[in-house]
């Protein structure tokens, strides 16, 4: 006597969304898990705290600029009266022990568009496998993170000595 009820389809349908759902959830935590992992990293922190003390020296930077009319000579200009927090001037990666910037500074001329780079930081290397990193300001008011690889920085150089032939200020990056 075979009087089992056909299973309704309906609930048949259920179980892909359940598994769905079981994955979702899975992918979510290990996201979340990956995400903590990302903060509690030296170098990530140091990143994003890095990250915010340029957002602040740029915006002190724009300020100066606006009550001078022209950009400080240099980041000592601004420490005083322009930061509330100097210590905002140092990146968490920075081990030197000196109180001095650890930001590489490039004063925009008038004329200098948007994408000219005012601040570098060079202490930020993710691991010995990786290329080293920097992290840079542009006059926009944009921090972005660029990767330097071994040609790039013999380029660099170059384009360093051939600005200097010009007689200007070292821009290393200049004008992009
Ligand atoms: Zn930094």
């Amino acid at each position: 006597m075979e009087s089992r009820p056909q299973t309704p389809i309906k609930s048949g349908c259920s179980r892909p969304f359940k598994a769905c759902l079981a994955v979702l959830i899975l992918v979510t935590v290990t996201v979340i898990g990956l995400l903590i992992y990302a903060i509690r990293t030296p170098a990530i922190r140091g990143l994003v705290r890095c990250q915010s003390n340029m957002a602040e020296i740029g915006a002190a930077l724009r300020r100066y600029a606006d009550l001078h009319g022209s950009y400080p000579d240099d980041l000592s200009a601004i420490r005083k009266e322009y930061l509330k927090n100097p210590n905002v001037l140092r990146c968490p990666l920075d081990t030197s022990v000196n109180d001095r910037p650890s930001y590489i500074y490039h004063q925009p001329k008038p004329n200098s568009g948007p994408n000219f780079v005012v601040l570098v930081c060079p202490h930020h290397r993710f691991s010995t496998e990786t290329p080293p990193a920097r992290l840079v300001y542009l006059k926009k008011g944009i921090v972005k993170l660029e990767l330097i690889e071994e040609t790039d920085s013999k380029q660099h150089t170059n384009t360093k000595k051939s600005t200097k032939n010009k007689g200007m200020r070292k821009h290393p990056l200049g004008e992009e």
